[in-house]
């Protein structure tokens, strides 16, 4: 439950109310975002004295204890933008693409994928350090040093970057070494790291889960907000159904829907839900005609080459990629926005 006081009163008003809910199991936490004070009740909300609290005239609740999230939905702002290194993702007229490998296996491959996408329309680059594998005997990733490596990149190619972090004991390397930290998808209920991630000041792009719901997602999302930090971008990567011509299924209402209820941004992973390199243009060029704020695509300048089993076969090379951005120019234009290129 999140109430909103007036700055002038409010730290009486917030010892009244502490006051009067004295010996109920409720956890009372004052956050200031916009410049505005909130305090946000959680615990035991069927025992909140609402008339007591709406009797005080300097307070306003602004999300009921039936909610669960008001920072990071439509209530709080219509809509909002996250800045990715000197990126912004999410402004109205905009598009933004983050391309790269899947894994990163040496600096020579990652050094010239990068000077290909961003020479293509990318604006963020991608690199999987640390990788979430479905069996223990698949490449799991160089780890730090593939963090280490896109703090290189960013020097040399001078590109913002991202990867994927599994664990709270690698966030201050991470904060070290990226300008975004990507949350997986099979990590987006991981409550605890959510909590830490929301401590540090990179931006954060969240995954939604492979059997998640947006509205999952949001909640998510909620986490990090709640515990401090606001740049966070929501990104669809395709989730389970009875389809198996694909490896997931890119769920494309994600975009409208998340639309209705969060002002995050929105990114679209089309490699992960098509799992097949032939499906990634369509279903990313169907994404840019929704409007969706960034795409996510895995890029590789060979990825015939890359370590097997992996998602070489999802990948694009730098040829196709480049025809793509074109394609997705054109698309662009017909809604009068523009690819913003570094
Ligand atoms: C990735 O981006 O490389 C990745 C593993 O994504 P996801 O968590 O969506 O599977
Ligand atoms: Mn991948």
């Amino acid at each position: 439950m999140v109430i909103k006081i007036q700055n002038k009163t409010a730290d009486a008003t917030i010892g009244k109310i502490i006051k009067k809910h004295e010996g109920i199991l409720i956890e009372f936490k004052k956050i200031i975002k916009k410049g505005e004070i909130y305090l946000c009740l959680s615990g035991d909300l069927m025992n909140v004295d609402l008339v007591f609290i709406k009797s005080l005239d300097d307070v306003e609740i602004v999300m009921g204890p039936e909610k669960s999230f008001y920072f990071c939905g439509k209530s709080f702002a219509k809509k909002s933008s996250v800045e990715v290194g000197n990126v912004s993702v999410g402004i109205q007229d905009e598009m933004i693409i983050i391309a790269g490998p899947c894994a990163i296996e040496n600096y020579k491959d990652l050094y010239e994928t990068a000077i290909g996408v961003k020479k293509a329309g990318a604006s963020i680059f991608r690199g999987g350090a640390f990788k979430p594998r479905t069996s223990p005997y698949n490449f799991q990733g160089i780890g730090s040093e593939g963090l280490k490596m896109l703090k290189k990149i960013h020097e040399d190619v001078k590109i913002p970057v991202v990867s994927e972090i599994m664990s709270i004991r690698d966030i201050e390397l991470a904060e070290e070494c990226l300008d975004m930290i990507q949350v997986g998808a099979r990590n987006f209920t991981n409550v605890a790291f959510l909590k830490e991630l929301g401590k540090c000041s990179t931006p954060i792009l969240l995954k939604k889960g492979l059997n998640g719901t947006n509205t999952d997602l949001v909640k998510a999302a909620e986490f990090i907000s709640y515990n401090g930090n606001d740049d966070i971008i929501l990104c669809e990567r395709g989730i389970q159904t009875g389809e198996n011509l694909t490896r997931f299924t890119l769920d494309l209402s994600s975009v409208p829907v998340l639309r209705e209820i969060t002002h995050l941004p929105i990114c679209i992973d089309p490699s992960h839900a098509a799992g097949r390199r032939e499906l990634v243009p369509p279903l990313a060029k169907a994404a840019t005609l929704l409007g969706a704020d960034c795409l996510e695509i895995e890029v590789h300048v060979r990825p015939d080459e890359t370590i097997k089993p992996g998602d070489g076969v999802q990948s694009l090379d730098i040829v196709t990629f480049e025809s793509l951005v074109g394609e997705i120019n054109k698309i662009l234009g017909l809604n009068n926005r523009k690819l913003r290129m570094i």
